[in-house]
């Protein structure tokens, strides 16, 4: 509720507010919401950070070259620490959105580490230097990044797809608060069509081994949800009794596959008659818009 009361106000004030919310937040944590963890792929390494009260930043390294690049950097002290532990060059800032706990971070970051390249795809991100689009393309050393655009939860919203330079090798996407683990983000400034869009057309066709890394930890109130959607899909079940056990041992569920997603997540279900015969509506983007405000309120 006082995310949606605050994204409704205007740009700025929105912007301070929650900048005022989280200091205090980050003021009275005493312990981050889970263990960081290392996941290292072929070429890749992914360094899962969590910040703030249910935040994640990934740090990439390109495993050939040491370069690396992290996303949505709100905690800046927790990264550089990171950045000196591994021994790597950190040369890029991934945004996905503009939103305090995603962007708010990059000010601070530049002004330790000027000459960082930040990408993002909205005005309103701060530090920004290099304004993306659907399918800008650029590298961190020897990796591929593809950007995708994905408006829905903000008009600016980019999922960042990377891949190896060899086919066939691992893939990760970053898909900030556009696809959770089991969920998806608020529809705060845009339609049902627009995350069909993101979801369904473009975060569906990667390919389904695709590693799933998002912004927040909100796996196990997500997978409840998908559980009243639908009661007799076992994979859900599967997957919260996986959950509950990493979050009892305060470890991440990140991350997933776009394959998995497929199997429990409601909303990349909306082309199934299960998830639609939930809702009543036999079209997908009208299920979607129904699952989204039923769970808009759903406790
Ligand atoms: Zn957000």
């Amino acid at each position: 509720m006082l995310a949606r009361f605050v994204n409704s106000l205007p740009s700025g004030l929105s912007q301070r507010i929650t900048k005022l919310y989280f200091r205090a937040l980050i003021r009275n944590q005493r312990e981050a919401h889970s263990s960081q963890e290392d996941h290292q792929y072929k070429n890749m390494d992914v360094k899962i950070l969590p910040a703030l009260q249910d935040n994640y930043m990934y740090l990439i390294v390109d495993k050939a070259t040491k370069e690396a690049a992290i996303v949505d950097p709100v905690e800046p002290k927790t990264v550089l620490k990171a950045v000196e532990e591994q021994g790597v060059n950190l040369t890029t800032v991934l945004t996905t959105h503009h939103h305090w706990d995603h962007a708010g971070g990059n000010e601070d970051l530049i002004k330790e580490r000027p000459g960082l390249i930040v990408y993002g795809g909205d005005d309103r991100i701060g530090a920004l230097t290099k304004k993306v689009e659907h399918n800008t393309k650029f590298n961190i050393g020897n990796l591929n990044v593809q950007c995708l655009f994905t408006p829905c939860h903000t008009t600016g919203h980019i999922c960042y797809f990377v891949t190896a330079p060899e086919e066939g090798n691992d893939s990760v996407v970053f898909t900030g608060d556009t696809l959770f683990l089991g969920g998806c983000g608020r529809f705060f400034e845009g339609t049902a069509d627009q995350m069909y869009k993101a979801l369904i057309t473009i975060l569906s066709s990667l390919p389904d081994h695709t590693k799933v890394f998002c912004g927040h930890e909100y796996t196990l109130q997500n997978l409840k949800f998908a559980a009243h959607v639908e009661p007799t899909n076992e994979n859900v079940k599967t997957k919260i009794s996986w959950s509950q056990d990493r979050r009892n041992q305060g470890k991440p569920t990140v991350p997933s596959t776009i394959g998995e997603e497929k199997l429990y997540n409601p909303f990349m279900r909306v082309t199934e008659l299960a998830v639609q015969n939930h809702t009543g509506k036999n079209d997908p983007i009208d299920t979607m818009k129904a699952i989204r405000l039923e769970k808009d309120t759903f406790k």
